[in-house]
């Protein structure tokens, strides 16, 4: 089992740091579709770059290292419960080297456990099947995507699509409005697992289990594959693009399945995966429990070094660059406007969901006049001096704080957020009341941040567990684009009205 333990961490290693071949083919596809000089072309070029950059420093491609979910086929007589304790700690010996962020939180107490092990985590299906060796497939899928997962239940009434009903062409239609409602809060662009039918848990796992499937794989079913084809060429015409800043590419693969249903009831469950699509696998002797094989190693694989030479000779992005010196003043971010791209340097300070709701009946432990908050839940490493270094630290998904940022803006002075996705109706209006202003950060850019991330110069907080921390950074040449500004401009609702107007045009009945 000391075999098996080490095959298992070093899978988990490789899928957290190393994204599969098909998923860069996919992803450099998608730069090439883009115009040079776009916001779109921009992110793309720093999601290739953080990508290069997690190739090189063996680090996390992005610091939400998901909910890791093992799929295992193994022979008649293998010891289950013996691989499952090797998994827990290869899982726990992971968490401690800094290549998965501990992510199991007591959903009733909120205490993270440290180590990534929990009640139900990580989540390990078993199947014993006729061959002579282990497949261990590993899926690590972050909350901001996880998120953005969806079920309907046929027949229903979708935004700009109509009525949808127990047909092919209302499972259509839920497929393509389910990319719409995803916008760029899951870091888009995304690849998507639908499960046809089931009930509401085997559908979502239908789902999932698609996710597995090749980028380039064929379904074997005809209308399915007609459908899959539809769908990407569609998708694509929605214009919501990387992070949702407008562009050619929203959807990178998709891929569905079925199952018989009950006579009353008709899902169509539907998995969104960002950008980040951290999927592995192994083949795994049963005897020695040694690698034989890893999984999804066909065709080529993208340099993404050579990808971003071609990158630096090519024209900036669009918009002014703006630099700008932390603590910042009223005046300085009422001149920002939405599409400026900015670079930040100076302090910032992470707060997410449990600071957010702290500080709306406290006060802070420090002065956040002008300040920055940055929505980040990073990967952190305390060294043997007791200092602490930033593994990895990409922004996480802001919607969730719509609740409380205006408010808390205006009680303690924050002059400007950072996060991915945008945020909503409440916190525009306080951005115009207040002079405040919302920066998009590259969703999944984890190692890209770090780097500019010069030192770590306190904490608060940690009493809520790492990723929940009120993190003190000193950054340099941080790099976000301007989506939301103190004039009432916000690119998110632009882009969602927009796609909302082409996903009607997908109206018509197209299977009949
Ligand atoms: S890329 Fe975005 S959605 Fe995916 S895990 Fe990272 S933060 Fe979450």
């Amino acid at each position: 089992m000391e075999k098996f333990q080490e095959s298992m961490y070093q899978l988990i290693v490789e899928t957290s740091t190393k994204l599969p071949k098909d998923v860069r083919r996919a992803i450099a596809k998608a730069k090439l579709r883009e115009n040079a000089g776009t916001r779109a072309a921009m992110a793309l070029t720093t999601i290739a770059e953080n990508i290069q950059m997690a190739d090189e420093n063996v680090s996390p491609i992005c610091q939400d290292t998901g909910m890791p979910t093992f799929k295992i086929k193994v022979p008649v007589g293998v010891n289950q419960l013996k691989m499952k304790e090797a998994i827990h700690r290869a899982i726990a010996q992971a968490t401690k080297d800094g290549k998965l962020r501990p992510n199991s939180v007591d959903s009733l107490t909120g205490e993270n456990s440290g180590n990534n092990l929990g009640d139900g985590v990580p989540v390990i299906k078993f199947e014993q099947w006729e061959k002579d060796y282990i497949d261990v497939r590993l899926i690590l899928k972050g909350g901001g995507c996880e998120n953005k997962n969806i079920q309907y239940s046929l027949p229903c009434e979708l935004e700009g699509l109509g009525r949808a009903g127990r047909d092919l062409d209302g499972i259509r239609k839920c497929i393509l409005h389910a990319v719409y409602q995803a916008q760029g809060q899951g870091c888009s662009a995304g690849f998507i697992g639908v499960g046809i039918g089931g009930d509401r848990s085997s559908g979502y796992e239908l789902a999932k289990e698609q996710l597995f499937r090749s980028v380039d794989d064929v379904n074997p079913n005809e209308e399915l594959r007609k459908l899959e084809d539809y769908i990407m060429e569609n998708a694509n015409k929605l214009g919501i693009g990387t992070m949702g800043f407008g562009g050619e590419t929203t959807l990178l693969g998709c891929k569905i399945g079925v199952m018989h249903r009950l006579p009353a009831s008709f899902f169509v469950s539907v998995a969104y995966n960002c950008w980040a699509f951290r999927r592995l696998g192994v083949k795994v002797s049963p005897e020695t429990g040694e690698i034989q094989e890893w999984l999804y190693q066909e065709g080529e694989n993208v340099d993404f070094a050579k990808e971003l030479e071609k990158a630096a000779q090519s024209v900036p992005a669009e918009g002014r660059e703006i630099v700008l010196e932390a603590p910042l003043t009223e005046e300085q971010v009422r001149q920002l406007k939405v599409g400026d791209v900015v670079r930040i340097n100076g302090m910032m300070y992470t707060g997410r969901d449990a600071i957010h709701k702290h500080l709306m009946d406290h006060d802070a432990p420090i002065d956040l006049n002008g300040q920055i908050i940055y929505h980040c839940g990073p990967v952190m490493l305390k060294d043997e001096n007791g200092n602490w270094h930033v593994k990895a630290a990409g922004p996480t998904t802001s919607i969730r704080e719509e609740p409380y940022q205006g408010e808390i803006m205006k009680k303690f002075g924050i002059r400007a957020v950072i996060g991915k996705g945008g945020m909503g109706a409440k916190t525009l209006a306080a951005l115009k009341e207040h002079g405040g202003v919302y920066l998009n950060a590259i969703g999944g850019a984890a190692q890209y941040y770090a780097d500019c991330i010069k030192s770590v110069e306190g904490v608060d907080f940690l009493e809520f567990g790492i990723p929940e921390a009120m993190w003190h950074l000193r950054v340099e040449n941080f790099t976000a684009v301007v989506t939301m500004d103190s004039h009432g401009n916000s690119l998110h609702e632009d882009v969602e009205k927009s796609s909302l107007e082409k996903l009607a045009q997908l109206k018509e009945p197209v299977f009949k």
